[in-house]
């Protein structure tokens, strides 16, 4: 499998592409969604069969982008208008009307002018009447010569206008035209909605509060009311990422809507004008999609998740592919696609490409995979691309991305590194020399939800031995998250060296102090277990520990080094603080990916056991070269050459 895995440089040649604007990018949207094969035919065949979907996964993995491409495959049914009109009976019961698409807009306009005609009928009646009225004073006042009957006859006219102007019952030829709450025109794809944060009224509709709720200034309870997400996705999709944070009212709320392909509308709040309202039921025949990481299962309504599974499908995203041919030519299209997508940034040559290649592969954190959390990685393709457009570049080359990644890191990356940046210049561990129980331990720190973003830190531990207040009863004293951690490792440590033949050292008698210098909040520490026990090793046999040297990996109980995660950050994090060498564990030594910057500045050496461990790292001496021949010869492989009894 190691063999397969060609470099990125190489593998690219093969390619025959000067830059990605040679790569065609498929029109479909669902064509353009890379490494969720399965989820995509799920998707696929939930569209054709009307079926509601559960996509969980992780953030930025095309959640979205899936349910929006379901539109393209449902079946080509009628969309429909949806209209809301008064009811002269009850004026807080408005009735509801579905049209055919198109139709909706003709029938509002054909009331809209008949109300127009109407109100123009009317206002000429009532200009005569006050025409009438003027006219006819004008005549009294000239028989009778006496001009005050003109005046009297203007104010009657004027009186008369305003109560007709103003009278309420003048008004109601408005108050007849329908509202439009849903519209298309024929052609229309079937909509895609997504109602992911809206609050109830957004999701269910609402009905708008009225000021003047009387005396008639107030507007008619129809026209106040709005459509929500659910009808607006009436014959489409309605897309909810993070469903868990939905309120439970409103996931009832959405599950009887799903039920019944219909829900009507009504104020949201209560102590609205708008809650007296309620239409009749208003049509919401949607495909839910719902969507979230995997803790939103726990969040989720139980009556809503287990009608997607009765009536519909779950399906969990890939977080990772495998680094093959195929894959690398899919991350390819899809920074083609980004750029194309972007518009404003240049396309990538080819060293570009090798660059977001092995970005890919460094964040999926393991040996043989590319990352599919393709939103970040989207986002270190636009970075590098602005960085090129600010400087005028007409393409993207290998120095903007790597330049981009400096720049588009996650905030929690970014707050780490300063803290990395502080600690740094109080300079809390040596890069040089030697010292006995100090060792350059490598941890990991920023957000947990990936091993992708994690930055790596120095963090120095110190330990000291000293004989224990009551013997046979000696203590680990660590203080701290790491303090378990410590007190594990110690214990492995002790199994460690029960198997030493002639080892003079009992654990039992000593007291063992274990400190974190500058520990950072949110240190990852079951890595540390290595970098413990070489501290405690050498704070026993007092022999010194080449302070070059920094070292990850978690310790077995046999006395083996075992894999762990964040290994890339951590290498750079030593290559950073300016250590000459740095021991990772054998299994993960496939799983490091350097890039340029980083390239070829460090000894790594791989190792498989904890006496390989103290190879490297303690000075040489004679005291170690008798410590490691008690240990046992070169250990090629297992723990059998390790520990002889
Ligand atoms: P999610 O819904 O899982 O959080 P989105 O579908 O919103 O993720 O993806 C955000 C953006 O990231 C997309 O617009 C696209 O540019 C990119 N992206 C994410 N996943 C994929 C994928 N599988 N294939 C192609 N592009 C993707």
């Amino acid at each position: 499998m190691d063999e397969e895995l060609e470099s990125v440089e190489e593998w690219i040649k093969k390619l025959n592409i000067k830059s990605t604007k040679d790569v065609q990018v498929p029109k479909i949207l669902f064509d353009q969604v890379i490494g969720q094969d399965e989820a995509g035919e799920v998707v696929k065949k939930a569209a054709i069969q009307k079926r509601h979907v559960l996509l969980i996964g992780e953030p930025g993995t095309g959640k979205s982008m899936l349910a929006q491409s379901m539109v393209d495959f449902l079946p080509k049914e009628e969309l429909e208008d949806i209209l809301v009109f008064p009811n002269p009976e009850d004026s807080n019961r408005p009735k509801i009307k579905t049209l055919p698409a198109g139709k909706g807009k003709e029938v509002v306009r054909q009331y809209q002018i008949k109300a127009e005609r109407e109100k123009k009928d009317r206002s000429r009646g009532v200009l005569f009447l006050i025409f009438s009225v003027v006219f006819l004073g004008l005549i009294i006042s000239i028989v009778i010569s006496n001009w005050t009957i003109l005046f009297f006859a203007i104010i009657a006219a004027a009186i008369l206008w305003m109560a007709l102007a103003f009278n309420p019952a003048m008004r109601t030829e408005r108050a007849m035209i329908p509202k439009l709450l849903v519209s298309h025109t024929p052609n229309d794809k079937p909509p895609f909605v997504d109602s992911t944060g809206a609050h109830s009224g957004a999701l269910l509709g609402d009905v708008r509060h009225d000021p003047f709720q009387s005396g008639g200034l107030e507007t008619p309870a129809h026209e106040r009311v709005e459509a929500g997400n659910i009808h607006k996705a009436h014959k489409g999709v309605l897309f909810i990422d993070e469903i868990n944070l939905l309120r439970p009212e409103s996931q009832q709320a959405l599950l009887t809507a799903m039920q019944e392909k219909k829900f009507p509308i009504s104020g949201q709040s209560e102590r609205s004008a708008g809650a007296m309202v309620q239409t009749e039921p208003v049509p919401c025949d949607f495909i839910l999609v719902a969507a979230g990481n995997l803790d939103a299962i726990q969040g989720m309504h139980p009556a809503l998740r287990s009608r997607i599974r009765g009536y519909g499908y779950e399906v969990y995203m890939n977080s990772v592919m495998d680094d093959t041919d195929e894959n690398r030519r899919k991350l390819v299209q899809f920074i083609a696609q980004e750029v194309v997508k972007d518009k404003k940034i240049p396309h990538f040559d080819t060293g570009a490409i090798v660059e977001v290649i092995k970005e890919a592969q460094r964040r999926s954190g393991r040996k043989g995979k590319l990352t599919l959390r393709l939103r970040e990685l989207g986002g270190l393709v636009r970075v590098a691309g602005d960085i090129a457009v600010s400087e005028k570049a007409d393409i993207v080359t290998a120095d903007h991305v790597i330049r981009a990644k400096r720049l588009s890191k996650p905030l929690e990356q970014q707050v780490a590194d300063k803290s990395i940046e502080v600690k740094k210049q109080y300079k809390t561990f040596l890069t040089e020399g030697s010292a006995v129980g100090t060792v350059n331990g490598l941890a990991v720190v920023g957000a947990n939800n990936g091993l992708s973003d994690f930055s790596g830190i120095v963090m120095p531990i110190v330990a000291e031995v000293t004989p224990a207040i009551q013997k046979g009863r000696g203590e680990v004293i660590a203080t701290g998250k790491l303090g378990e951690i410590a007190k594990e490792a110690v214990q492995n440590v002790s199994a460690v060296f029960k198997k030493i033949s002639g080892s003079s050292k009992d654990i039992t008698n000593m007291d063992v102090h274990i400190q974190f210098v500058g520990t950072y909040e949110g240190v990852e520490g079951d890595s540390a277990s290595v970098s413990i026990a070489t501290a405690v090793i050498s704070a026993m046999e007092n022999i010194p520990v080449d302070q070059s040297v920094a070292m990850t990996g978690s310790l077995s109980v046999r006395g083996q080094v075992l894999p762990v995660g964040g290994v890339t950050a951590k290498v750079e994090a030593a290559i950073d603080a300016g250590l000459k060498k740095v021991i990772v564990p054998a299994s993960n030594f496939g799983d490091i990916v350097l890039d340029h910057a980083h390239k070829d500045r460090i000894e790594i050496v791989p190792v498989t056991t904890i006496r390989e461990v103290l190879e490297n790292a303690l000075v040489d001496c004679p005291a170690k070269t008798e410590l490691l021949s008690k240990m046992g010869g070169p250990v090629a492989e297992g723990t059998k050459a390790v520990m002889p009894n």
